[in-house]
Order: structure tokens, then C-alpha cells, then sequence
């Protein structure tokens, strides 16, 4: 009885819970480990300064805005809005998105790599350092400019990494942003431990090695909006999905905070 009653008001608050053992794990919670990026942040990226080389800056936008077309990440959204003009499919010949890097296309018979400083590695092209999170763009294996973008912390999470130190949960930040980016967002939150320039699988080691080091009645969750986050969301003890996250997050998490708001962290385990 103390099972339904206690899924049934979560459920009113919008905390999903999908089986009774995931609330008992909820009370036993000793560390949360975040994603960053449309997690703890709002995932609403703004084009702050485009930097092209050796082409305009509606040609560099314009670039990366079709590359962009096809992907649902808040980076690719944001582009697709500073772009502002309509995107003609077609010359879009190919298109893949390489998880934690970026995405490769043919557009206009161009070879377009739009990514991080990891994809650009991969394809040895050479490219400035800079602060932030950035946006690298090359054509045709040439680096082609840079645009930089910004991103904000959601209402609730600083309140809620108080509330869970508080409550004696360790509060981690997993991110597969770069170092720069990630240390900003630590320090406007609050978090002091965080892990950067991470893939998919990484974030899932780490969960997995917490888990490890933890006793059996202690328990990991893992919070995250992404497909990119899937891997931890199944590996942690409760994966946690954000409603307003991709349907790969929602499908392999345990709980759905349909108001996507952090704060529900710290009320779950309180009603757990
Ligand atoms: P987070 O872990 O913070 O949610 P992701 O794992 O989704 O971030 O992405 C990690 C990094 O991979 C991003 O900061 C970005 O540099 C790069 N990236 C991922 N997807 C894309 C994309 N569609 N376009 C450009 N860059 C991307
Ligand atoms: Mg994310």
C-alpha cells in the first residue's frame, strides 16, 4: 500500500516512477550524477559570435545550419535558428550524427564537418583553441570558421544541487562539452566535482565505477536529457530522464520528471 501511495503522489507532482523497486533505490540515493547540457542547463543555446575563415559569415552559418538540419540536439536547434532561413533538402546528399562529436554531411557536393574540437581531430584538421562551448565547422577537410555559443542554467538546478549536498547526497556533473564550458557551469551551480569531454560509454563507465564503490544499500542515480545519455541512464541504479529530454532518455530511464525540473530530484528522495 505504501508503494502505491507513494507512486501515486509522485505521479500527481509529475515524477513518473515506472516499478515500485525504482522508489525504494530513490530513498536509498547516495550520489546523482548530472548531465550537463539540457539537463542542468537549459539546453537553449545562443549564437554569441560566428569567426569564418576564408568565407562570409552567412556562408559559415549556412554551412553548419544545413548540417544541423536533420539533428534534434540543442546545439543543432540554436544553429538552425541564428540561420533563420529556410533549408532546402536537397542538396543534403548524406547525413550522420557521430555521438559527443558532432555531424558529417554532403551539402552542395561539400563535404561539411560541424562538430568539436574531437571530430576535428579525427579528421586531422588543425583549429584554434577557445573558451566555451564551441562550434567547429570544416569544408572539404579546410577548417572553415568557428561559432560560439552559449547556454544557461535552468531556474531550479542550484537550488537543487543545494538541497541534495544538504541531504548528504555527493552531486556529480558528467558532460561531454569541453573543459571550459564545463568548469563554468560547475561553478554557477555549485558543483565542485565534474568530469568533462566525455562519450556516450564514458559517462556509463563512470556510472558504473561509482556503483562499485558504493556498498550495497547505497545507491547511484544518473539524471539526463540526451541519447547520448542513454547508456548511463540503464547502467545507473535510477536513471532519471528529463520529460522535455529525446524519447531514447524517457524510454531507458526508471523515473520521468515530466516538469523537467531539477528540484523534483531532491523531492523525490524526500517522498521516496
Ligand atoms: P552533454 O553531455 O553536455 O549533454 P552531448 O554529449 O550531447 O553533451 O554533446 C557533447 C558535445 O558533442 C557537445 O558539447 C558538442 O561539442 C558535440 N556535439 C554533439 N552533438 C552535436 C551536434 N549535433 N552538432 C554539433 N556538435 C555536437
Ligand atoms: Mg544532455
Amino acid at each position: 500500500l505504501g508503494y502505491f501511495a507513494g507512486i501515486g503522489k509522485a505521479s500527481s507532482k509529475g515524477i513518473l516512477v515506472k516499478g515500485s523497486n525504482y522508489l525504494e533505490a530513490i530513498s536509498k540515493a547516495k550520489v546523482v550524477l548530472f548531465d550537463k547540457t539540457g539537463t542542468l542547463t537549459k539546453g537553449q543555446f545562443e549564437v554569441t559570435r560566428t569567426e569564418p575563415a576564408g568565407m562570409s559569415k552567412d556562408e559559415l552559418l549556412r554551412y553548419a545550419a544545413y548540417a544541423e538540419s536533420n539533428s534534434n540536439h540543442p546545439i543543432a536547434v540554436s544553429v538552425r535558428k541564428a540561420y533563420g532561413a529556410d533549408i532546402d533538402q536537397s542538396q543534403i546528399t548524406q547525413c550522420s550524427e557521430i555521438a559527443g562529436k558532432g555531424i558529417k554531411a554532403v551539402i552542395s557536393g561539400a563535404t561539411v564537418l560541424c562538430g568539436n574540437s574531437r571530430l576535428m581531430a579525427d579528421y586531422s584538421i588543425n583549429c584554434p583553441e577557445a573558451n566555451g562551448t564551441v562550434l567547429y565547422v570544416a569544408v572539404d577537410n579546410k577548417y572553415a570558421g568557428l561559432i560560439e555559443i552559449a547556454d544557461m542554467p535552468k531556474e531550479h538546478s542550484a537550488e537543487a544541487v543545494k538541497m541534495l549536498k544538504n541531504h548528504g547526497v555527493k552531486v556529480v556533473m558528467l558532460t561531454g562539452d569541453n573543459k571550459s564550458a564545463a568548469a563554468a557551469a560547475a561553478e554557477k551551480l555549485g558543483i565542485t566535482d565534474y568530469y568533462a569531454e566525455l562519450l556516450p560509454e564514458n559517462k556509463s563507465e563512470i556510472t558504473l565505477k561509482m556503483k562499485s564503490e558504493l556498498p550495497d544499500n547505497e545507491k547511484v542515480m544518473f539524471v539526463g536529457d540526451g541519447i547520448n545519455d542513454a547508456p548511463a541512464l540503464t547502467a545507473a541504479d535510477t536513471g532519471i530522464a528529463i520529460g522535455a529530454g529525446t524519447d531514447v532518455a524517457i524510454d531507458a530511464a526508471d523515473v520521468v520528471l515530466m516538469k523537467s525540473r531539477l528540484s523534483d530530484v531532491p523531492a523525490a528522495i524526500r517522498m521516496s
